[in-house]
């Protein structure tokens, strides 16, 4: 299965006749009919320019010019897409990235895991609460966390792109509004964080930074847009195909300059009208889409649709994946040796990396693959509290990200980037930081949906932490 040759053809709905895993079913499937069709008429909500910028930047991380950062909730709420909580995402996001540039002089890629992350695979389909069997909260876009309504209802996949279509069109908006610029406050400055030893560091960049742009612009140097705004990417765990497939468009490839007018011809027939090879197809419900842990057997529905897609993809890779397997995913998503192309977002847990991640770099570098390496400490590090609450330790997370990154550096490779789960807001799901969260103040503050989030100030620690140890 390593060569493009051997497999059979690729189509938007080839994935249907793979075996797939943590699907849903829906007891009104005509419905459900209904409310794909219209998605599937629905405006794209990124441009295949903006994806081929991504993949472009992709390729700098993985031949190592540049680092990225990839951060956003577990589970998103439809009630997360209000200006808040979007500006506080962005907000973290920026400042993380802003210490990381400082720190490793590198350009910085940043991808929220926003504007569209909220379908979840479960570990069980059912769960018991007041003692009856219901099924689990499956995300957003599927059922209400709420009990008494989680009969998946095809209704909700609309709402799922209604709602990321507002969330990136706020996103846009913000930066366009010079949100991101260095010349303005707004989003730079450190808002409620409480821990002096943190507010003394960034606030010495942000000097340093502002001190800079400022003789830049007194000689004229600073051109108005390398300042003034910075690219933010979105992201998502591609798991509900039917969705994902009525967002993805081909874009005709003799015509570059039409895919750089980010225009595309519908994907559904009869107004299909290009040939599907003379087309490349985009997955515009998001810049970058990753295939979660628990869906990524090679001969299945997940895999078989994400060869297919243009953009950048990720893969989750946990202590199940053989090395050898990992080869041959690489070499059914990457089979054009494309640097950057595949992101292999590896999450073991701290106390495991050590056993399973050298065996994976060395099977990678023994082919002509370039994956970009993003370490993903949060979820092989998820524990439960003596009070029943779901969380993980910022210890274990720094553990696993500067493990991954010196057993990179032992093996001669490199790693290129995290991927975090994060808030902008002071929740108390993780334990540990600068403010020294205990077990006893999680239940303070604790609003998670799903796995427990790295707060505002924790993921600021997390940045000058990481900073550090490149530095060092
Ligand atoms: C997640 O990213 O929320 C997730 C479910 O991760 P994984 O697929 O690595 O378990
Ligand atoms: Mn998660």
């Amino acid at each position: 299965m390593s060569d493009i040759s051997e497999q059979a053809a690729w189509t938007p709905d080839s994935w249907k006749a793979k075996p797939i895993k943590q699907d849903v079913v829906y007891d009104n499937p005509e419905e459900l009919s209904t409310v794909l069709a219209r998605i599937t008429n629905m405006p794209p909500l990124v441009s295949a320019t903006e994806v081929d910028r991504l993949r472009a930047q992709l390729k700098d991380v993985a031949e190592g010019h540049a680092f990225l950062l990839q951060g956003g909730d577990c589970a998103e709420s439809f009630d997360y897409c209000n200006p808040t909580a979007i500006e506080d995402k962005l907000k973290v996001l920026l400042q993380m990235s802003l210490v990381l540039l400082w720190g490793l002089r590198q350009p910085i890629v940043r991808i929220a895991r926003m504007a569209g992350q909220y379908a979840k695979p479960r570990s069980s389909p059912f769960e018991t609460v007041d003692g009856k069997q219901i099924m689990s909260y499956r995300g957003d876009n599927v059922n209400s966390i709420d009990p008494a309504a989680r009969r998946p209802d095809p209704q909700r996949l609309m709402s799922a792109y209604l709602h990321s279509a507002a969330t990136v069109n706020y996103v846009r908006m913000l930066l366009s509004a010079g949100f991101a610029d260095l010349h303005r406050p707004e989003a730079w400055d450190l808002g409620h964080v409480r821990n002096p030893s943190i507010r003394r560091e960034y606030q010495t960049i942000v000097n340093r930074l502002t001190d800079s742009l400022g003789f830049m612009d007194v000689i004229g140097a600073t051109g108005q847009t390398a300042v003034s705004t910075v690219d933010l990417y979105t992201s998502h765990e591609a798991l509900l195909l039917d969705y994902e497939q009525a967002l993805t468009r081909p874009v005709a490839k003799a015509s570059q300059t039409q895919a750089r007018r980010g225009t595309y011809e519908p994907a559904t027939p009869p107004r299909n009208r290009l040939a599907p090879e003379l087309c490349d197809f985009y997955n515009m419900s998001a810049h970058f889409i990753w295939i979660g842990d628990r869906t990524r057997q090679l001969d299945g529905a997940h895999v078989e649709y994400f060869r297919g897609v243009r953009n950048p993809v990720g893969v989750k890779v946990g202590p199940t994946m053989d090395a050898a397997e990992l080869v041959r995913a690489l070499g059914i998503l990457d089979p054009l040796l494309e640097p950057g192309r595949v992101t292999l977002i590896t999450r073991y847990g701290a106390d495991k990396i050590a056993k399973y991640l050298p065996a994976h770099i060395e099977a990678v570098l023994a082919t002509k693959h370039q994956p970009v390496w993003c370490c993903d400490p949060c979820h092989g590090n998820t524990t439960t509290a003596p009070s029943g609450h779901k969380t993980r330790s910022f210890d274990a997370i720094i553990s696993e990200i500067t493990d991954s990154i010196s057993i990179h550096q032992q093996l001669g490779s490199r790693l290129g980037g995290v991927h975090l789960e994060l808030t902008g807001e002071h929740v108390t799901e993780c334990t540990g930081g600068s403010m020294e969260l205990s077990h006893l103040d999680l239940p303070s503050n604790y609003q998670t949906f799903c796995d427990p989030r790295l707060n505002y100030e924790q993921s600021l620690d997390i940045a000058f932490k990481i900073a550090k140890v490149f530095e060092a």
